[in-house]
């Protein structure tokens, strides 16, 4: 997808710090991070949001959670952690290519629910 930043990142167009990869996920850390360990899981397929997910994405997200777990067993996260996912406007998702936040490496106080 032209002019969309994480697919730029996955192509390599733009640098990022890449923490994991494999056929389907690429995970690099987040640049303005919000806590100690605050890494981006992304597929690598452009979807613009959770809502736009279809039938045929059963495999990438199962990959997208196998990759959480590694990512967070690499991470030494093993106290627990926080993944979230902002979807659209009101759920306060700034780029529209669907992506998961993992949060931690400290006790995450703030929580909405
Ligand atoms: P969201 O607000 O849920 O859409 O999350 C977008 C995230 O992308 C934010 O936490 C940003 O800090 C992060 N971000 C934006 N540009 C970059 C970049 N070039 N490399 C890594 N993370 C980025
Ligand atoms: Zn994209």
């Amino acid at each position: 997808m032209e002019n969309c930043l994480f697919c730029k990142i996955i192509n390599g167009e733009i640098p990022s710090s890449i923490v994991y990869k494999d056929d389907d996920v690429v995970a690099f850390k987040d640049i303005n991070p919000q806590a100690p360990v605050h890494i981006l899981v992304v597929p690598r397929k452009h979807i613009v949001s959770a809502a736009e997910k279809d039938a045929s994405d059963g495999k990438m997200l199962s990959a997208v959670f196998s990759a959480i777990a590694k990512i967070a067993k690499e991470n030494k996260l093993d106290n627990g952690f926080r993944i979230i996912n902002n979807c659209g406007a009101d759920g306060g998702q700034t780029v529209p290519h669907l992506h998961f936040h993992i949060l931690g490496g400290r006790a995450l106080g703030d929580k909405v629910i």
